[in-house]
């Protein structure tokens, strides 16, 4: 089993693309809410096991997406075209770095185990690249253990990692941000930042197969269990979009881990996407998504889906700086081209 392992892990090395190895099991219900870290000397919390082993898996080499290395600038933060958007944060790595997720790594992404989504996106980036903060806050998590709230956890998953509780919230509920597999840290707990402040460097701490930044944003609680799609939440490039949407089988639970294809008119180029998996992955209060694909240049789409030895599709527009949304209903095809419906439940602040 051993030789197995090591083979795995050697095999994993060789790969070009760098992305989280999730930890081997699912956390209790009880994880530890990370709202504010111990003090480096305090001792560790006796309710913190220590993490197990990593176990790795071998898992077919991604294709990369065929992306020229540049994007036009981002829109400045915040950005909310409507009521119902919240691009609050910037890129958490310098512009001139690859500053948006793999394409195989996006939040909801299922890589290891059917029932383990991805619960952030990964950014690229280069060993030694800075870590930028996504907006301004205070410093609440710098190092080691995040995952497992334990602070001296060297096999944390999450490697060396920050976290900011950021300045302004949503729909009256925190807002954070965390930043994972890093080599260093710049910060301390307790610290204020703003915006583009330097936080560590990228690196390959805790179960990673390379040099990447893992990103989460999280709402209401600095939980594992609390976090949301960072693509709803990163502003796009200037005159760039985002696609969301909602699949849904015949009795209106979600489908999970469906391909999409998302095909520009203009370009030809086609983009592949997922719904959501099946874990700790949150959909945002007013889209009620399951599947997100950012960074797409504006313009006329069709969307297909297979399913069933049947394929569906239609056409959506990206519009600049927004969110454009559909909705997908096994056996029905897509039910809905635009904006949902605001639930009455959902407190919208005044843009
Ligand atoms: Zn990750």
């Amino acid at each position: 089993m051993r030789s197995i392992v090591r083979w795995l892990t050697s095999a994993l090395f060789l790969m070009s693309i760098a992305a989280c190895v999730p930890a081997t099991v699912t956390p209790s219900p009880v994880a530890f809410d990370l709202s504010e870290q111990e003090p480096a000397a305090a001792p560790a919390p006796s309710a913190a096991a220590p993490a197990p082993e990593p176990l790795r898996f071998l898992f077919p080499t991604p294709a990369p997406e065929p992306v020229s290395a540049w994007r036009p600038p981002l829109y400045p933060v915040p950005w909310a075209l409507t009521p119902y958007d919240h691009f609050y944060f910037t890129r958490p790595t310098p512009a001139n770095e690859v500053n948006w997720p793999l394409a195989d790594y996006r939040y909801g992404g299922v890589f290891f185990r059917p029932d383990l989504a991805h619960t952030g996106i990964d950014i690229d980036a280069k060993l030694g690249a800075p870590v930028l903060a996504a907006g301004p806050g205070t410093v609440v998590w710098a190092g080691w253990g995040f995952y497992s709230g334990w602070a001296e956890n060297e096999n944390d998953p999450y490697g060396i990692a920050v976290a900011i509780r950021h300045d302004f919230g949503y729909q009256g509920k925190p807002l954070y941000t965390m930043y994972g597999h890093m080599s260093q840290v710049d910060v301390t707990v307790g610290q204020h930042v703003e915006t583009g402040d330097v936080l560590g460097r990228v690196g390959i701490t805790g179960h990673t197969t390379g040099p990447h930044l893992h990103f989460e944003v999280r709402l209401e609680h600095n939980s594992y269990f609390h976090t949301r799609n960072p693509e709803l939440w990163i502003a796009p490039p200037q005159g760039w979009g985002v696609l969301a949407g909602r699949l849904t089988d015949a009795k209106n639970e979600t489908l999970n881990g469906v391909s999409v294809s998302v095909t520009s008119y203009e370009t030809g180029r086609i983009f592949w996407v997922k719904s959501y998996g099946q874990g700790s992955v949150n959909s945002d209060e007013y889209y009620n998504e399951n599947l997100v694909l950012g960074d797409l240049p504006a313009g006329w789409y069709t969307i297909a889906i297979e399913l069933d030895k049947k394929t569906y599709d239609t056409e959506i527009k990206i519009l600049p700086g927004r969110v454009a949304y559909f909705t997908f209903k096994e056996g029905k095809g897509f039910t809905s081209i635009g904006l949902p419906k605001v639930k009455t439940d959902l407190q919208i602040p005044a843009p």
